[in-house]
């Protein structure tokens, strides 16, 4: 998600619908800005936000209500991942995966002309 998003702010669908894996160099013990206390392992390189890989996935990090208003609790430090989901994606094309995570949540998809 982007807090510097108007759709994203009332939003929140992707961190309660994705698995959030991140190259371990990211945790703040690895010189990253992550809290080791908010991921898990995954591999010996990877590790993942806590809460995003079960049957109902939701980062511990996301504050608020779905669909309503959110924020991400570690915004200035979240990983990669985050940082490169946006509706439109990286090459300004509709993010189909932005979509099905806010259908999941029984939310509209964003249009070009909402953003
Ligand atoms: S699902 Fe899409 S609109 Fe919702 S927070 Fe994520 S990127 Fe933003
Ligand atoms: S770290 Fe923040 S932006 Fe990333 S999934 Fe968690 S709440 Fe969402």
């Amino acid at each position: 998600m982007s807090q510097d998003l108007d759709p994203c702010i009332r939003c929140g669908a992707c961190c309660a619908s994705f698995r959030v894996s991140f190259d371990r160099s990211q945790l703040l013990s690895e010189g990253g800005g992550v809290p080791d206390g908010l991921a898990d392992d995954e591999t010996a390189t990877l590790c993942r936000m806590r809460g995003t890989d079960c049957g109902c996935p939701r980062c511990v990090a996301l504050i608020g209500v779905i669909g309503q208003a959110v924020q991400c609790a570690i915004y200035a430090f979240r990983p990669d991942p985050c940082r490169d989901f946006s509706p439109d994606g990286l090459a300004g094309i509709l993010n189909d995966a932005c979509t099905r995570a806010r259908r999941h949540h029984g939310l509209a998809p964003l249009h070009g002309s909402c953003l």
